[in-house]
């Protein structure tokens, strides 16, 4: 709304004044604009399991005389459905929290313990695939032990969806100077090039009908990326499709590199 602007000329502190105002202007705008979008888009996800969870009822409501198995079809439907919407409310609030510069709990952490920690967590969730830890090496940052378990949960859940039965998923921790490196590399479906660059992105999953289907919500990785920029660390994937996918954090240790929030999020 150009309308808004405030307009000075010149080169005194009043043109300077208005300089920065529009500025601030055009960035509230902006954060306004997305978070209508976000709100958008909450709705219309969170509508999708409400509508099925209504239908299935209704069905079992209307019609009394079904034969058990497609009542029990009907039930388990709702039940799953209802399953996905407390998903995506977990999620929501952790980007909300998120969106309210919630700080982190910054304490000294052991990587290791938590990479142990969420590895056995992940290992009662695999659906057939191999997991493995290579390799475990000691670090200690500063940081929030809960959000970085969040986060290796978000990563070795994707890879164990988007990896069939079979498939191997490695999960690894490296001292490199005192920072922590992460991976998790699995030999899954991987990520069209073209998906690539938005996977970071709210609500983002590459191809619908698959990513769909296992009960992805599109937050996992905006809230890990949330995550990793408020340990000042940086998070990368590489992805071949058909091959499988990798995704690497580093979350600086106590040295140079610990700077709250300057993290860069980069889809290499
Ligand atoms: P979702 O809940 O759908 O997994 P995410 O934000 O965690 O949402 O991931 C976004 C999209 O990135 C996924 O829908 C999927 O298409 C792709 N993706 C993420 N991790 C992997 C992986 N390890 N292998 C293949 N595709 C992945």
């Amino acid at each position: 709304d150009l309308s808004r602007r405030v307009q000075a000329a010149g080169r005194d502190e009043l043109a300077m004044l208005a300089a920065t105002f529009n500025e601030m202007l055009e960035s509230i705008e902006t954060a306004y604009r997305l978070q209508q979008r976000f709100v958008s888009d909450a709705s219309h996800e969170l509508r999708a399991p409400l509508t099925a969870i209504l239908g299935n009822l209704d069905l079992l409501r209307r019609r009394p005389d079904l034969p058990p198995e497609e009542q029990a079809q009907a039930l388990e439907e709702a039940r799953r459905e209802a399953e996905r919407l407390s998903r995506l409310v977990a999620d929501l609030l952790a980007l909300a929290r998120a969106d309210a510069g919630v700080p982190l709990v910054r304490k000294a952490v052991d990587v290791d313990a938590v990479v142990l920690d969420a590895f056995q967590e992940a290992r009662r969730l695999a659906k057939g695939q191999q997991l493995v830890l290579d390799p475990l090496e000691p670090v200690r940052i500063q940081g929030d032990a809960d959000r970085i378990k969040q986060l290796l949960l978000i990563l070795l859940d994707n890879a164990i969806k988007y990896t069939p039965a079979g498939g191997r998923i490695v999960l690894g921790l490296q001292d490199a100077g005192g920072d922590a490196v992460l991976t998790v590399a699995d030999t899954g479906v991987g990520i069209p090039a073209a998906d690539l660059p938005h996977v970071f992105e709210r609500f983002y999953r590459a191809d619908p009908a698959r990513s769909r289907d296992p009960g992805g919500t599109g937050l996992g990785l905006p809230i890990a990326r949330w995550i990793v920029e408020q340990h000042g660390g940086s998070i990368a994937i590489d992805s071949a499709p058909g091959q499988g996918t990798t995704v690497t954090v580093r979350l600086p240790g106590t040295g140079a590199g610990a700077v709250q929030g300057a993290g860069a999020a980069t889809a290499a």
